[in-house]
């Protein structure tokens, strides 16, 4: 067996991280965390440490760790079928199934499922196929796309242009153009703190509509936005946020995408995030918790009213000349029918709905009169806790203090995985939807200390 000194060895003088810091890595600077093991809500590395991840890895083993079912469905693909591709009306069990349940579960209203690998991948489809429609429609000058600031949609080209966060555009020549960045639903920061929820929705109405007066309705194809904010700060929308930017998208002809790569299947105690908050989208983006990440899988939902333009384009121009190599693996495809199944059977979006509830109230209650919390937030089994330097003035930590990556840390050290969301002193948790309460109690707990530990 090799030893942990050579793994690390090897690892920094050969694997380029994603999101990671090249050059400390490569010094040894930073941790370099060699997972072997998962079970239930636990993960195990080779020094022997035990943790609770409540980020349930990047929010996508969402089932929990060591599903036999799906591990077993997996195996038994890959000796049947490793692969076969999707081109030209090919398929297979697996995938044919999964689209079927897929349908099932998706709003009535919405069509096909394509299935790509990565959420980035499917969002990179999602505008490839809005331009197309528009170009079908004979309007080809209503092709911008708008995306919110702390969005985050991914890392491509088009997706990392639409992710809305400094850190992915930076030295990167991004955004691209035609990518254009609106308010982020996010009240807490909300720009003028007199306002309250109904002002803060409001003004991000006036911004939204002042963006499409300004570009012009007629130049503007889509908008997209997760239901949730993810990445950016785990942000639940203000009431009536939705219905209201709906509206606005509805009269200037203007197509909605609903990224659920995080609030699919189930995150939110709802099946996706457009049930939850009555969202009535033209495309959705799944994919984390398709197969609960036991195999890379996403997918893009189409509208009836999408698809039947897509139809009509390949009638006029043929094939649509669009499509990866792992276009619906066999392999991904086994991975989400059993993943799916599981969902239903161990009744695991309800736990969601359930068990999120206990923790958000318990974190809150934990959390939310120290002298540091300027919010706790969530919705199912999403939730934050965000630091301030000053409460009542609002008034944010120095970046440079990294106050957030430092309570993450104190966290750990105490078995406890939550994630330092990157652009505030945000600690983020997302648990595997098997979170018992005694585990619940246990994140919060830690977390508490964590916090005492950092901030007094
Ligand atoms: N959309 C959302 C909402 C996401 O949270 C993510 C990943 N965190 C993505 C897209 C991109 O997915 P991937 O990392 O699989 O490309």
């Amino acid at each position: 067996m090799l030893t942990n000194d050579k793994l690390d060895a090897w690892d920094r003088e050969n694997f380029f991280h994603p999101s990671t810091h090249l050059a400390q890595h490569a010094r040894g600077e930073s941790p370099n965390r060699i997972v072997t093991g998962g079970s239930g809500v636990h993960i195990e590395d080779r020094d022997g440490n035990r943790f609770l991840d409540a980020f349930a890895g990047l929010y996508c083993v969402n089932v929990g760790y060591g599903r036999a079912e799906i591990a077993d469905a997996i195996a038994e693909q890959a000796r049947e079928l490793a692969y076969y591709h999707a081109y030209v009306g090919h398929g297979t069990e697996a995938s044919i199934t999964l689209a079927k349940m897929v349908m099932e579960r998706a709003p009535a209203h919405m069509s096909k499922v394509y299935f790509g690998l990565s959420g980035s991948d499917a969002n990179e489809t999602n505008i490839k196929l809005v331009w197309y429609y528009n170009n079908i429609l004979g309007r080809p000058e209503k092709k911008k796309i708008i995306s919110r600031w702390r969005g985050y949609h991914g890392s491509g080209l088009m997706s990392g242009s639409l992710t809305g966060l400094e850190l992915f555009h930076r030295k990167f020549d991004l955004p691209l153009t035609q990518v254009l960045h609106t308010e982020a639903p996010y009240f807490y920061r909300r720009p003028d703190l007199s306002m309250d929820e109904a002002g803060f929705v409001a003004h991000c109405v006036a911004e939204l509509e002042a963006l499409i007066a300004r570009e012009g309705a007629d130049t503007i194809a889509a908008f997209i936005g997760e239901p949730v904010l993810g990445t950016g700060g785990i942000v639940p929308p203000p009431e009536g946020y939705w219905p209201a930017i709906q509206a606005v998208l509805d009269r200037h002809d203007i197509l909605l995408i609903a990224d659920e790569v995080v609030t699919g299947f189930g995150r939110l105690g709802s099946m996706f995030g457009s049930d939850h908050y009555g969202i009535r989208p033209d495309i959705m983006t799944i994919a984390k918790g398709l197969t609960s990440a036991y195999a890379p899988l996403s997918g893009s939902i189409i509208s009836d009213k999408v698809w039947k333009v897509l139809e009509q384009g390949t009638d006029e121009n043929g094939p649509i000349g669009h499509g990866w190599t792992y276009s619906a693996h066999p392999i991904g495809a086994a991975a989400g029918v059993a993943n799916l199944k599981l969902l239903d059977d161990l009744n695991l979006v309800t736990n969601a709905d359930e068990t999120g509830a206990y923790l958000n109230e318990s974190l809150s209650s934990a959390l939310s009169d120290h002298a540091h919390v300027g919010e706790v937030r969530g919705e199912g089994l999403l939730a934050a806790v965000e630091f301030v330097k000053g409460k009542d003035e609002r008034v944010f930590f120095d970046p440079s203090e990294k106050v957030g990556p430092r309570i993450a840390a104190a966290l750990l050290e105490r078995g406890v995985i939550a994630r330092a969301m990157p652009q505030g002193d945000i600690l983020g948790f997302a648990p595997p939807f098997c979170l018992t309460r005694e585990e619940a109690d246990e994140v919060v707990g830690k977390t508490a200390a964590a916090v005492s530990s950092v901030l007094g």
